[in-house]
């Protein structure tokens, strides 16, 4: 979970980061008030998105009075950056920049660790720094059982080769940065730029927090965080239902019962798509768990079929607790349920406890949008031939 600078601000400063004061803004006459308020020589005004390079696309911009700071927030707001809408600024203290440098701190799974990046060549994109000169970019595994301390802080400094007169009071920083971290159940910590100001302090211009969504049931707090503007709508509704969806780019939608199931059918289907014309793709990952009521079945096929990247649906259940049968009779009272909704094929694939009486019900049942497969490979198939077939492209012009 991705958080706003405006918020990864208010994290560093309950941790002594230092940072300079910031006030949002979702009108430019509120920015204007905010500019007055801060009463600073020059202000910044800064679109509030989750996504890198404001900077580059005009997203941050100087004001050099409470009028300038209102136009320029007209300006920003309602922008469209790299797909993210401005809805907020941040109208923040001007910086007097002497320098600008590098800190990110994450979570490494290749090395079951943690790793900090530092580089004394700040505010230039990380990605092109780490391309272009990767000399200038310090990495630094950190043990999480020790965490950033005193000591993993100068080795990071020194490291990054800041010069011997700053190295003090950056490492104290990055200190403060790892509690940020650890505190937070953060995977990523990232500071770009770390400034020096003219005035010799080191402050964090920039921060952007990635929280571990894991994490969230020991973090109430994380309520304030939610921010379905940003959800992928599809995920957001599918939350409401409580339903385990993740949205992909494909046009195959797939349903199954149990994470590891789900997983493995994604899989099949991008191998069985490879050879087709346009390679289909998974569209979606939905485990409706044990149990699987038809009202479940209803709300998976509900949010599948509202995909209009969607084209045809994979439904493979293993019947275990839950018996093919009441699968099967999910699947019927779902496309009841959903009526003149449901306009894709579906195809599907039983095995396990009551097979034969799950089978037989959806043959009985003889829907026009529903095919029987054997086997799994033999249905991520023929779901794959659908979403690119003429018969696919039909029924949902229908
Ligand atoms: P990003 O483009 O999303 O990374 O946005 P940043 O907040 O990092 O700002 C981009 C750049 O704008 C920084 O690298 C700075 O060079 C500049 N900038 C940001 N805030 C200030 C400020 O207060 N004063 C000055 N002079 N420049 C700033
Ligand atoms: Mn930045």
């Amino acid at each position: 979970m991705d958080l706003f600078e405006y918020e990864a601000r208010e994290l560093f400063e309950t941790h002594g980061v230092p940072v300079l004061r910031g006030i949002t803004a979702s009108t430019p006459e509120q920015a204007r008030v905010a500019a007055e308020e801060l009463g600073t020589d020059v202000v910044v005004i800064k679109a509030q998105v989750k996504t890198g390079g404001r900077g580059r696309a005009g997203g941050v911009k100087l004001a050099r009075s409470p009028q300038e700071a209102q136009a320029r927030a007209a300006d920003i707001l309602g922008m469209d950056i790299a797909g993210h809408r401005v809805r907020t600024v941040m109208v923040a203290e001007g910086a007097d920049i002497a320098a600008e440098f590098y800190f990110s701190l994450l979570l490494d799974r290749a090395s079951r660790g943690y790793l900090a990046m530092c580089s004394v060549e700040g505010g230039m994109d990380i990605e092109t720094l780490a391309r272009e000169r990767p000399q200038a970019l310090a990495r630094v595994p950190v043990d999480p059982r020790r965490g950033l301390d005193q000591a993993k802080a100068e080795e990071i400094v020194a490291a990054a080769g800041f010069a011997e007169a700053d190295r003090a009071a950056v490492a104290s920083v990055l200190v403060r940065l790892g509690e940020v971290y650890r505190a937070n159940d953060a995977t990523l910590v990232e500071v770009n730029p770390l400034v020096k100001t003219r005035d010799g302090r080191i402050v964090a211009l920039d921060g952007k927090v990635t929280l571990d969504a894991n994490a969230a049931f020991r973090h109430p707090e994380w309520d304030r965080y939610r921010d379905e503007d940003s959800d992928d709508p599809l995920e957001v509704r599918a939350r409401a239902k409580g339903l385990n969806y993740v949205k992909l780019d494909g046009s195959v939608g797939v349903i199954g019962n149990g994470a590891g199931l789900v997983m493995s059918t994604l899989d099949v289907v991008a191998k069985a798509g490879e050879g087709l014309p346009g390679s289909p793709r998974p569209a979606n990952f939905l485990d409706i768990g044990g149990g699987a009521s038809a009202e479940v079945m209803a709300n998976g096929l509900d949010i599948i079929i509202s995909d209009d990247q969607v084209k045809s649906v994979l439904v493979n259940v293993f019947g275990g607790i839950t018996a093919c049968s009441e699968v099967a009779k999910g699947i019927i009272d779902a496309l009841v349920m959903l009526g003149d909704r449901a306009t894709k094929p579906i195809v599907v694939r039983l095995d396990g406890n009551a097979v034969e009486v799950g089978r037989h019900m959806l043959l009985e049942a003889a829907h026009p949008l529903v095919q029987l497969q054997d086997t799994m490979d033999a249905a991520a198939r023929r779901a794959a031939e659908l979403a690119i077939s003429e018969r696919g492209s039909n029924v949902d012009l229908a």
